[in-house]
């Protein structure tokens, strides 16, 4: 049996499927695959990549921030602060979250600057640039129509 996916936000349910394959998520103490009749478990997820194959080869791709995943008889249910598809990402924004993170980060000798919200602030948004750059490398579905003009 598949497994199903869902994943929920503070705001939203972002994201609910079945017929998964396969779950590769950012656990606490490193990256995770999880295939059906995964034992159930608990874990806590720092802010990475989640990437989700549907058995029919769809892959999606979102940056997740940090939260919990468990997976129970064939659901994995995934709780997050933020999470974003590839194609939701807005780059600008991450790029100026990340500008500021680092300007904070420089400033840490002369100004009151807390850096563990800075580094947080900076690893959130490099996280969405990369998730946001692996799109553009390589398509989440396959295209039916003419290529893109570049
Ligand atoms: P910013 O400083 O730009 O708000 P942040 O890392 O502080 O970035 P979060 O607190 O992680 O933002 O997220 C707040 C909300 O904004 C969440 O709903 C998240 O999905 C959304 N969000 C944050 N950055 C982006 C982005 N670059 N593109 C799309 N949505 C984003």
């Amino acid at each position: 049996m598949p497994l199903t996916v869902e994943i929920v936000t503070p705001e939203h349910v972002v994201y609910t499927e079945d017929g998964v394959r396969l779950v590769k998520a950012p656990g606490a103490m490193g990256e995770l695959g999880i295939l059906p009749h995964h034992a159930a478990f608990v874990t806590t997820l720092q802010p990475g990549e989640l990437r989700i194959v549907k058995e029919s080869g769809d892959e999606t791709v979102l940056a997740v921030t940090s939260g919990f995943l468990e997976v129970r008889d064939d659901r994995v249910v995934i709780l997050t602060d933020a999470a974003e598809r590839a194609e939701e990402i807005d780059i600008a924004r991450a790029e100026e979250a990340r500008r500021r993170a680092q300007e904070r980060l420089q400033a840490r000798d002369t100004a009151e600057v807390d850096l563990a919200r800075a580094e947080a602030s900076l690893r959130r948004a490099a996280i969405r640039l990369r998730v946001a750059e692996s799109r553009r490398r390589r398509p989440q579905r396959p295209s039916t129509g003419p290529p893109p003009v570049e």
